[in-house]
């Protein structure tokens, strides 16, 4: 159908549920009161797209959402055809009874991850790195507004695990092993959904969030999962009634407290210790799901199955589906047998093993977040919004996301950042592989190696500064001639299980890796980039190494890793997990009794101080050459930083005002001009730059700190130079 497809309303003034006018509450009772039990067990069920026999099954079993599984794309994997393809079920949806809109779901956990094309963030794992609340929260903005852009209102994320086990093939999907930073990057919700009341997410920029998996996902004992390649995912937490609260349910409380619309329970099971009852799955965790999360912590949005997980719980299906929906799960992601599930559930009610009240709070939790969203409304895709998906707004915070990612572990000699006119050797399996760099759910369920979108490598990031850079994956080109070694190494892509499968093991670098790392490392000065979801063991290695950093998984902004490589900007981020020193130290967590990682928790260096003192050798080679007076360039460069460090009382400052008691005539001005105490002195900068350039500050500052210092950060000091003395040709 066209995207503008109006919405048939039925008599719209004299059903109350259809006039956006008046409460939700109102609308919710006025249409709760209205459906058949056909038409609530409907609401109750998530089929997957590719499941449906026929579209007019939507119809037909009344079905109140329908999901994209991992990969499940439509054919051409376009913005637009996404758009058009959930326009098409909607309007399926509007040919039943009441016409209650669907809500559809995807698994957008990092950027909307499934559409070639779109803006892909760092995971988690790199998000929690950065320590950046404000930036977690606008990953969520760029996430909801491309994810909503394409007519989708529900993303299946953030995962708010506490990762405990790095073998743990998730890990990449957590922000950390510490319960206060996966708190506080959850600000990711509020990118998402706006405000915590649900009041913003009929705004075409917003879509529910799910935090997931409730709970106790990332904390699963390694061999407590029978299935396989799923030696610990979907396995049993362990933990003692007192680490359950601390470390796993704490999270899920900020989740609830920011106004998570919807909570996804664990594969997983929950054996709290001492309590004699053994592990109980989560998907039938009445404890857990009705005492907690609802009646303690008060979620009053709605609970979604994970894929398939009630078919786990012990018992014949009907079992399943009774046990599953006493426990407060308010919708099931069948995902594939939505015939076998709404017969079920029917038989359940009809013979009183599940409620009526039971049914009619899980509908009215579902119908609230429906018309919160506006689908009544609105059900269609906002066209308008496409065109900035994978838009250079967008592309710039996962750039800003990638760069502050990245974890300087190592730096031996200050060999980072490195100068753009260094002769640079890039080597290793994951310097050129986009893929690679992106992991799990992306544009495919597992993800995986080479060009599958669009976006920048880490070598494209690296050649756009040093175009000359010698890119050799297993390092076979000639090595001689080259400054500095860049060997990219880590994982390749996965989504759920044990992780990087196809190698055979968990958390060690693969023997090409290791190869290429050796080569480069005995011909030149190396720096070692980890691309991978977890820490991988590099104590062999280590010593060879000059600088090494923890590059996570970056997404598709390559460039980003390239910011920090050549000083752009500082490397600001630090370890969200423990790095081990072997695969035997797992699980190892700070404040642990024994702890003694290869680098702990919260490790991270920063360019920072070698950056300013590339500065200050710029600086006095400038003055040197005489091409400045040194009272008005001191003063300028040295207000500049006292104002973005906010620090009046630093040697910066002493320097700033020493060189301004000699150019007292600026400050004078602007005094006259009326400044306080503060502006005077920025009034003054501004007097000085002017005069000394002759062009308005903004400009002038701009030159001075922006090109100048950047160009002295990365070490190019005679470009540096060259620029400035053209700009000062003015004087
Ligand atoms: C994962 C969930 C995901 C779901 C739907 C499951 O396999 O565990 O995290 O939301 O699939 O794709």
């Amino acid at each position: 159908p066209p995207a503008t497809q109006p919405v048939v309303v039925i008599n719209a003034h004299d059903l109350p549920y259809l006039n956006a006018k008046l409460p939700v509450k109102t609308r919710v009772k006025d249409l709760l009161s209205r459906m058949t039990l056909a038409e609530k067990v409907g609401q109750m069920t998530q089929a997957e797209r590719n499941a449906l026999r026929s579209r007019t099954d939507i119809a037909s079993y009344a079905l109140g959402s329908l999901l994209s599984g991992g990969g499940s794309v439509p054919t051409p994997n376009t913005p637009a055809s996404w758009a058009a393809m959930i326009d098409t079920y909607q309007l399926n949806a509007q040919a039943t009874r009441l016409q209650i809109p669907l809500i559809y779901g995807v698994d957008a956990v990092h950027g909307h991850n499934n559409v070639i094309g779109a803006t892909i963030l760092p995971h988690n794992i790199g998000i929690g790195a950065t320590r950046d609340p404000d930036l977690s929260r606008r990953t969520g903005e760029v996430t909801a507004t491309e994810v909503r852009a394409t007519g989708i209102p529900w993303d299946f994320a953030p995962c708010v695990c506490v990762v405990r086990d790095d073998r743990w093939g998730r890990t990449y999907e957590g922000f950390s092993e510490d319960p206060a930073l996966v708190k506080a990057m959850s600000t990711v919700i509020t990118g998402m959904q706006g405000k915590a009341d649900g009041s913003q997410l009929k705004q075409n920029t917003k879509v529910l969030a799910s935090a997931k998996h409730y709970v106790g996902d990332g904390g699963t004992t390694y061999g407590s999962s029978t299935t396989g390649a799923y030696k610990i995912d979907q396995g049993v937490t362990e933990v003692t009634r007192q680490q359950l609260e601390a470390i796993h349910l704490d999270p899920f409380k900020t989740s609830v407290d920011l106004g998570v619309g919807t909570v996804m329970p664990s594969y997983s099971s929950v054996d709290v210790i001492g309590d004699e009852k053994g592990p109980v799955k989560m998907h039938g965790n009445a404890e857990l799901i009705n005492g907690v999360l609802k009646d303690r912590m008060g979620f009053d949005g709605f609970v979604i199955s994970d894929w398939q997980a009630i078919d786990q719980l012990p018992g014949d299906y009907p079992s399943d589906i009774r046990t599953s929906v006493n426990a407060g799960l308010d919708m099931i992601m069948v995902p594939t047998n939505y015939q076998g599930f709404t017969q079920g559930l029917t038989d359940e009610v009809t013979a009183g093993r599940v409620s009526q009240a039971r049914v009619d709070d899980a509908v009215r939790r579902i119908l609230v977040q429906k018309f919160r969203l506006g689908l009544f409304e609105q059900p269609y895709a906002d066209t308008s919004k496409l065109s900035e998906i994978g838009g250079a707004k967008h592309r710039a915070v996962g750039r800003e996301a990638a760069a502050k990612s990245q974890v300087l572990l190592k730096n031996d000699g200050n060999v980072l950042p490195l100068a753009s006119t260094s002769k640079v050797y890039v080597a290793g399996s994951n310097a050129n592989d986009l893929g690679n760099q992106l992991g799990g759910w992306s544009i495919s369920w597992q993800g995986s190696s080479g060009a599958t979108t669009t976006g920048t490598t880490i070598l494209d990031g690296i050649k756009q500064v040093a175009p000359t850079a010698t890119f050799s994956q297993d390092a076979s080109a000639p090595l001689d001639g080259h400054d500095v070694g860049v060997v990219v190494v880590g994982e390749r892509p996965y989504a759920e299980g044990i992780g990087d499968v196809g190698n055979g093991h968990d958390l060690l670098l693969t023997d090409a890796d290791k190869a290429s790392i050796d080569k480069v490392c005995a011909a030149m000065k190396c720096v070692v980039l980890v691309v991978s979801g977890r820490p991988q063991v590099v104590a062999d290695q280590l010593g060879e190494i000059d600088a090494l950093v923890a590059s996570w998984l970056p997404g598709t902004e390559g460039a980003g890793v390239a910011d920090v490589l050549f000083g752009k900007k500082p490397f600001s981020g630090r370890l969200p997990v423990t790095w081990p020193k072997s695969e035997a130290q797992q699980p190892i967590n700070v404040g642990d009794a024994a702890y003694d990682p290869q680098y702990p928790y919260g490790w991270g260096l920063t360019t920072q101080a070698a950056a300013r003192q590339k500065l200050a050798d710029a600086k006095v080679a400038l003055l040197r050459k005489g091409f400045l007076d040194p009272n008005v360039l001191l003063a300028a460069v040295s207000i500049d930083v006292a104002l973005r460090t906010k620090d009046w009382s630093g040697p910066q400052a002493t320097i700033a005002l020493a060189a301004l008691g000699q150019t007292g005539k600026y400050l004078q001005r602007s005094r006259v001009d009326g400044f306080a105490e503060d502006d005077a002195v920025v009034g003054a900068a501004r007097w000085i730059a002017q005069d000394a350039i002759g062009q308005d500050l903004d400009q002038a500052v701009s030159k001075l700190t922006s090109d100048a210092e950047h160009l002295a950060l990365s070490g190019d000091l005679s470009t540096a130079i060259a620029k400035l003395t053209a700009a000062y040709k003015l004087k």
